[in-house]
C-alpha cells in the first residue's frame, strides 16, 4: 500500500483512541467542561456503565448558539489563544479535543443556552456528522448526551469490560471532583438511582461524607495547610486516613494539583513515607490530599489524559506533602507508643511485670491467659470452645510476644458483655473488643496468609448445583476467577446456574449456596473493585460471613481462643474494613479517669 493521508474522520477516531479509551474518559472531560464553564451544580447520569449512555447536565455559563457546531471541531477551544497561554493554564481544559474525539465515536446531542440568549440550540451528531440543528427551550447551562459510545469503532467496543466494572471507573471519576470542588453539587446517577449527592456547600468532610459514607469518612485526619514559611506558596490540605483504615493497594491515594486529578508516583510515596511504621507492609493508606500552588510552578501539558504533571521544584513538593501528612499523623499517639515508652503506674505496672516475664518464658498468650485467669477472675460458663479445635492444645509460639507496631501484648479474658463485646485485660491497660469484627480479622488474616500458598480446597463428594437469580449469577460469572483463586471451582451448568465441585478448605460446614450468594451479594456494592483488590474483597465477604457474630454467647473458653487468636494476628487493632476491633482503655487513661495520677 502506498503512503497516504489519512481522511480526517479516521485521524478523529485515532486521536480519540489516545483520550476516549472507556466511558471513564468521557464523563471525565464532561465534567471537566462543566467546571471550566463555572458550573455549580452537574448531574451525572450513566447507563449500562456508561456505554448505552452518558449524560452531563451543568448550570454553567452555557454555549453561544453560533458557536456550538464549532465546539465540536477538532482544535475549537474558547480557553486558551496561543501557546504562551500553556504556561499558566487556569482551565482544566485547553486541547479542544474532548468533544471532538467523544462525538467521533458516539451519538452525541447537545443543549445549550447562556443566560442572555432568549433561546438555547440543540445539535445532534452522529460519528462527528451533524444531524440536525434546531432552537429549543432550554434553561441556561449545558446538557451533552453521549449514546452508544464505540458503536462505530467495533474493536473498541469489545476491549470493553462488563457494566459493571465500567460503571466502578465511571464513579471513581466522579467521586474525585465531587470531593476536588465541594462548593460544587455532584449529583450522580446510575442505574437510574441516585447514587449520592454532594451537598456543595463548600464543606469538604460534608463532600467526603457523601461520597465514602460516614464510617470510613470518620476514620479521616483533616491535613491542614501548613503554616510554617518553608514552602509558603505550596499549599497542601485534605483528608488522609488514620492508620487504623487502610487498603491494599495505593489506588485510594488521590491527588490534585490546582484543582486538578493527577498521578504522580513521587508524591504517592511521600504520603506513604508519612505513616513510616504506622502500617503493616503491604498496606497503603486513603488519601484526598489538595495541593495548591502558582500555576507557572507546575506543567500540565505534559500528557494527552493531562493526568501527568511536572514541577519546577519536585523536591520541594515531596517535602511540603510529606510534612503535611505527618503532621497530621502526629496527633496520633498509636497505643503501642505508650506501651513501648511510659510503664503503666501502680497495680497497672506490677500486673505488667508478670504478664511480659511470663511472655519471655515462651508460654503461649492463650496459657498465660488462662494462668491469670486462674490467679484472678471468677467466671462461670462451659468449657466448650467454639472458635477453633486446637485451643488446649496450641504449640508454643517461637518468639516471645513482644510488644512491636501492631501485635497485642497477652490478654486475660475478663468477660462478655451484651453477648457481643470481650472484656479483656492486658499489661497496659483494660481492652473491649467487638467479638465479630475480631473474629473476622482472624479468619481474614488466616485466609490470606494461606492465598501466599494456592488456598487450599476440600473437594465436595458429590458436586453441589446451585441455582442463583439471573443477578447474582452474573455476579458469580464476572468474578470466577477470583472465586477460583479463593478456593471456590466452580462451573457453569447452563442459564444461572452452576455446579459447585469445590469449596475453600477453612469454610467448615456452611451451607456452600447460602455462602456464594451472599458473596455475590456483596461484591455487588464493590463492582469498583479490580485484581488483588477484588480478591480481598471477596476474602472480607467471607469472613463476614464465617465469623460469630454480635449477640452470641461465648464460653469462657471460647472468649480466651478468641482472644489467644487474635493476639497472633499482625494487624489486630481493625477488622479487614477497617472498622476497629477493639478500644482499648491504657492503664494511664484509667488512672487519670479516676483522678488517681498525681494525687
Ligand atoms: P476544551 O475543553 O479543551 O476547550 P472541548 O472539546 O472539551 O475542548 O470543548 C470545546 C469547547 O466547547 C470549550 O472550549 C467550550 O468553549 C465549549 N464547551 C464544552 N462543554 C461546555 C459546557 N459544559 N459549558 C460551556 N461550554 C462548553
Ligand atoms: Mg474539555
Amino acid at each position: 500500500m502506498p503512503i497516504h493521508i489519512l481522511p480526517q474522520d479516521v485521524a478523529d477516531k485515532i486521536a480519540a483512541g489516545e483520550v476516549i479509551e472507556r466511558p471513564a474518559s468521557v464523563v471525565k472531560e464532561l465534567i471537566e467542561n462543566s467546571l471550566d464553564a463555572g458550573a455549580t451544580d452537574i448531574r451525572i447520569e450513566i447507563a449500562d456503565g456508561g456505554k448505552r449512555l452518558i449524560r452531563v447536565i451543568d448550570n454553567g455559563k452555557g454555549i453561544p448558539a453560533h458557536e456550538a457546531p464549532l465546539a465540536f471541531q477538532r482544535h475549537a477551544t474558547s480557553k486558551i489563544r496561543s501557546a504562551d497561554e500553556l504556561e499558566h493554564i487556569a482551565t482544566l481544559g485547553f486541547r479542544g479535543e474532548a468533544l471532538a474525539a467523544i462525538s467521533a465515536v458516539s451519538k452525541a446531542t447537545l443543549i445549550t443556552r447562556t443566560p442572555e440568549a432568549s433561546a438555547g440550540i440543540e445539535i445532534k451528531l452522529e460519528g462527528s456528522k451533524l444531524l440536525s440543528q434546531r432552537s429549543i427551550g432550554t434553561p441556561p447551562g449545558t446538557s451533552l448526551t453521549i449514546e452508544h459510545l464505540f458503536w462505530n469503532t467495533p474493536a473498541r467496543l469489545k476491549f470493553l469490560r462488563t457494566d459493571a466494572t465500567e460503571a466502578g471507573h465511571i464513579s471513581k471519576i466522579v467521586t474525585r471532583y465531587a470531593l476536588a470542588y465541594p462548593d460544587v453539587r455532584f449529583s450522580y446517577i446510575s442505574r437510574g438511582r441516585l447514587s449520592f449527592q454532594t451537598p456543595g456547600s463548600g464543606d469538604r468532610m460534608a463532600a467526603l461524607v457523601k461520597v465514602y459514607g460516614a464510617e470510613i469518612a470518620a476514620q479521616m485526619l483533616p491535613v491542614h495547610p501548613a503554616t510554617d514559611a518553608i514552602s509558603p506558596e505550596i499549599q497542601v490540605s485534605g483528608f488522609v486516613s488514620a492508620p487504623s483504615l487502610h487498603r491494599a493497594n495505593r489506588s485510594y491515594i488521590e491527588l490534585f494539583i490546582n484543582h486538578r486529578y493527577i498521578q504522580d508516583r513521587n508524591l504517592t510515596y511521600a504520603i506513604i513515607q508519612a505513616y513510616h511504621t504506622l502500617l503493616m507492609v503491604g498496606r497503603y493508606p486513603l488519601a484526598v490530599l489538595f495541593i495548591d500552588m502558582p500555576p507557572e510552578l507546575v506543567d500540565v501539558n505534559v500528557h494527552p489524559t493531562k493526568a501527568e504533571v511536572r514541577f519546577r521544584q519536585a523536591s520541594m513538593v515531596f517535602r511540603a506533602v510529606q510534612r503535611a501528612v505527618h503532621s497530621a499523623l502526629q496527633g496520633l499517639a498509636p497505643i503501642t507508643r505508650e506501651l513501648q515508652t511510659e510503664p503503666p503506674p501502680g497495680p497497672w505496672g506490677q500486673r505488667r511485670q508478670i504478664l511480659m516475664q511470663a511472655g519471655q518464658e515462651q508460654t503461649t498468650p492463650g496459657q498465660l491467659a488462662m494462668d491469670l485467669y486462674r490467679q484472678g477472675a471468677h467466671l462461670a460458663g462451659d468449657e466448650t470452645p467454639l472458635v477453633g479445635q486446637d485451643t488446649v492444645t496450641a504449640p508454643p509460639r517461637p518468639h516471645p510476644p513482644q510488644p512491636d507496631e501492631g501485635r497485642l501484648p497477652p490478654l486475660r479474658p475478663v468477660g462478655q458483655i451484651a453477648a457481643t463485646y470481650l472484656i479483656a485485660e492486658g499489661p497496659d491497660g483494660m481492652y473491649l473488643i467487638d467479638q465479630h469484627a475480631a473474629h473476622e480479622r482472624i479468619l481474614f488474616e488466616k485466609i490470606m496468609k494461606a492465598a501466599q500458598q494456592p488456598i487450599a480446597r476440600q473437594q465436595l463428594l458429590q458436586p453441589v448445583p446451585i441455582e442463583l437469580g439471573t443477578q447474582l449469577a452474573g455476579l458469580i460469572a464476572e468474578h470466577l476467577d477470583a472465586l477460583q483463586k479463593s478456593g471456590f471451582n466452580i462451573e457453569t451448568f447452563g442459564e444461572g446456574s452452576y455446579l459447585l465441585r469445590a469449596v475453600p478448605a477453612f469454610m467448615g460446614k456452611q451451607d456452600p449456596q447460602r455462602l456464594l450468594e451472599e458473596v455475590a451479594a456483596g461484591l455487588a456494592d464493590r463492582n469498583d473493585l479490580i485484581g488483588e483488590a477484588r480478591e480481598e474483597a471477596i476474602v472480607t465477604t467471607i469472613c463476614k460471613r464465617l465469623a460469630i457474630k454480635g449477640g452470641q454467647v461465648l464460653s469462657v473458653a471460647e472468649q480466651r481462643e478468641l482472644l489467644r487468636q487474635l493476639e497472633q494476628c499482625d494487624n489486630p487493632r481493625s477488622c479487614p474494613h477497617g472498622r476497629p476491633t477493639m478500644l482499648h482503655l491504657s492503664a494511664n487513661a484509667l488512672e487519670r479517669q479516676f483522678g488517681r495520677l498525681g494525687a
